[in-house]
């Protein structure tokens, strides 16, 4: 079969690899669609701390089941799923509460073991989800679905609240998506006006482009100078950090999504002032299901992220363009042929 492997930092290629052989209780699947993440693109550049080379990255994916070892009542052959590429440990202190998400051990495909960029991989069942009714592309948005999913989650968003994402990538759209869905007004802010008009034509209430308009403008023209009830930050900028602490209301509840390298600088006694609730959010517990019966409704409609799908024969010039920086696209998806 064929995988990608960066082989170190700044290569990758495409090579021929031994098929994967599940072990009792897994599926062997074959990877439809597999997203590019900021993540895989720091295992390609070498900025991912925890990454280790040859690696295969990648984590978000619809696959088609293969093969099953073992008795499986859920899950045949021919199943179209995506997976949980989140491993935790089981034991260690958040485990045990519960917080498997921030598992102090957690491992991701992709990033701490070999990923989706490849045309076979194995999966424990009960990390798997069955999406029949869902177009395979829009699967493999699922797991960065559900990175905003939780964060919302996490700050509680609430009917009629209003929102403020920062930062328009895919895990700000589909924050704000997720806000959408919990009856908020969302307003999306960034730096690139291709992506706002997205947010707009995705529901958003409206969009700042903080290129030109400043955080007290912003709060002037959505809240009437009230401040946001909820922001979420989803870029990992210093300045996005600063700005949401400026665009929250007094009372109001921060929540932190996007994973940064650079040291912010801030006085604490805003926070104080402003009585603020800061939440981190990090991956995701219990939402796939969730997620997939929003899709299959068509409740929610995350194609307008996926604006670009590139034939795995070209991932290694996806990955360079995407660590480039200068692309518009929001989110690009691997295609891997179909069982033939
Ligand atoms: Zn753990």
């Amino acid at each position: 079969m064929k995988s990608i492997h960066v082989t170190t930092p700044g290569t990758a290629e495409v090579v021929e690899a031994d098929a994967p052989v599940p072990q009792p209780g897994e599926a062997l699947l074959r990877v439809r669609f597999a997203g590019i993440c900021g993540s895989d693109i720091q295992t390609f550049r070498g900025t991912q701390p925890f990454a280790s080379y040859p690696r295969v990255p990648g984590h978000e994916f619809s696959a088609e089941i293969i093969e099953i070892n073992g008795d499986c009542d859920r899950f045949a052959p021919g199943d179209v799923v995506t997976g949980v590429p989140y491993f935790q440990d089981g034991t260690c202190y958040s485990c045990r509460r519960g917080l498997i998400n921030a598992c102090e051990h957690n491992e991701t495909m992709g990033v701490h073991r070999d990923g989706s960029f490849q045309e076979l991989i194995t999966m424990p069942l009960e990390r798997l989800h069955r999406a029949d009714g869902v177009d395979p592309r829009d699967l493999a948005l699922v797991e960065p679905f559900s990175i905003g999913y939780h964060a919302v989650r996490r700050a509680e968003v609430a009917e009629g609240e209003r929102v403020l994402v920062i930062g328009a990538g895919a895990i700000g759209l589909l924050t704000m998506l997720s806000a959408l869905t919990r009856g908020a007004q969302v307003w999306v802010a960034d730096v690139v006006p291709s992506r706002l008009e997205v947010a707009e034509s995705m529901g958003a209430r409206g969009s700042f482009d903080l290129s030109t308009v400043s955080i007290p403008d912003a709060v002037e023209a959505a809240t009437e100078g009230d401040g946001f009830d909820v922001v979420c930050e989803a870029t990992g900028l210093p300045v996005s950090f600063t700005n949401a602490i400026e665009a929250a209301a007094f009372g109001a509840r921060l929540v932190l999504i996007g994973n940064g390298t650079r040291e912010v600088t801030f006085n604490q006694s805003v926070l104080i002032k402003k009585e603020l609730d800061v939440f981190g959010s990090r991956n995701s517990r219990d939402v796939f299901g969730t997620l997939i019966d929003l899709l299959e409704r068509g409740v929610v409609d995350v194609s307008p992220l996926r604006t670009k799908v590139v034939p795995f024969t070209g991932a290694r010039s996806a990955l360079e363009a995407a660590a480039g920086g200068a692309s518009e696209d929001i989110k690009v998806l691997i295609e891997f042929p179909p069982t033939s």
